[in-house]
Formats: C-alpha cells, sequence, structure tokens
C-alpha cells in the first residue's frame, strides 16, 4: 500500500474484494488486516513460480513502468534471491492484475495504491491484485492530490518505484518501517 508519501500494507480492495466473495472464493482471512502489520499473514507467490500479470487502465508509458518494476523483480527473483518467481505480461489466465483508477479507495481516501491477495492456497498466493489510485487525496481542505500524472520523468519514476513496492507485497515482504516514497505523489 502506498498512502500519502509513506507505504503501507494497511488497504484491500473492498469491491473487489467483495467481488470475490461473491463469486464463491473461500478467502482464507489475511484481508481483514488493518493498519501498518509488521509481518505479511500471507507469504508471497510458492517459490519456482512463473507468474503471469496483466495491466489495465494505464496510459502505455505508465505500463512501460510497470513492466520495468516486474522485470527487475525477475531479475532479482532469478538472480540472487531464493524465490525464483519469474513475472511475464500475459493477458490470458493471469495470476496477478494491476489495475488504474481514477477514483480513490473507499478504506481511506489517501491510499495510493493498494494490494491484495485474492487467492491464497498453503500459505502462498495464487492470486493478487495491486490498485493504484490516481484520485487518491487527503482529506484536507483543500485536498492535496497524490499523484500528479504530469508525464514529467519524476512521475513516471514514481508509477515505477510504487510497482516495485506493491510487487513486493506480492512476494511476501512486508513494510520497511522507514522506506519513503521519494517524488511527487
Ligand atoms: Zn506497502
Amino acid at each position: 500500500m502506498l498512502k500519502g508519501r509513506r507505504s503501507s500494507i494497511a488497504g484491500f480492495f473492498l469491491g473487489m474484494i467483495s467481488a470475490w466473495l461473491v463469486a464463491g472464493g473461500a478467502y482464507p482471512g489475511a484481508v481483514s488486516e488493518a493498519g501498518c502489520p509488521t509481518l505479511l499473514s500471507v507469504q508471497g507467490w510458492f517459490p519456482n513460480s512463473s507468474i503471469l500479470y496483466e495491466t489495465a487502465g494505464f496510459t502505455s508509458e505508465e505500463q512501460n513502468e510497470i513492466h520495468d518494476a516486474m522485470e527487475d523483480w525477475t531479475a532479482n527473483n532469478t538472480g540472487w534471491n531464493c524465490s525464483n518467481v519469474s513475472f511475464s505480461n500475459n493477458l490470458f489466465g493471469p495470476n496477478y492484475t494491476m489495475i488504474a483508477v481514477d477514483g480513490f479507495s473507499n478504506v481511506d481516501s489517501s491510499f495510493g495504491a493498494a494490494s491484495q491477495p485474492f487467492q491464497v492456497n498453503l500459505g502462498h498466493i495464487i492470486s493478487e491484485g495491486t490498485i493504484f489510485y490516481w484520485g487518491a487525496h487527503t482529506d484536507t481542505s483543500p485536498p492535496i492530490y497524490l499523484w500528479n500524472r504530469n508525464g514529467s520523468p519524476d512521475y513516471y519514476r514514481c508509477v515505477l518505484t510504487t510497482m516495485l513496492h506493491e510487487a513486493g507485497h506480492s512476494m511476501g515482504l512486508s513494510e520497511r518501517p522507514f522506506l519513503i516514497v521519494q517524488g511527487k505523489l
């Protein structure tokens, strides 16, 4: 989760969770987490798995940042960390969906992005979603909007770093206590 200029694992997508439950899925319970747990209750993807991901709602430039982030994770996972989890863009039967919406989270309007496992088996993620809230804003008056989609290198770097961060949750990583996402958000 990306909240304001600070990242935390607090959130989830209520709408998508509801859809999941309505669809008959048995969600194992990690969704009830709120606040900033120090440990994720669900581990990441199974080791050695090949994860397919799809994106929706992004511009092509934003999409490129998503791809770069997932390539970075793949390089690290298959290069020197032990998970050996790889990610590839594939619209058919994806495990991981990244979507962008113009609105804001109904959990917390200041969430810039949030990730949530949708299906878990044996403590590992089977399917996951990350949502970017372009309309994220503070509750102050006037509100401060987190995202400034001005097409600047700074903006695209923020899309990249946010995706790197959110994908880290799908790898079972919790928040870094002092992580600050730099730049305009
Ligand atoms: Zn986070």
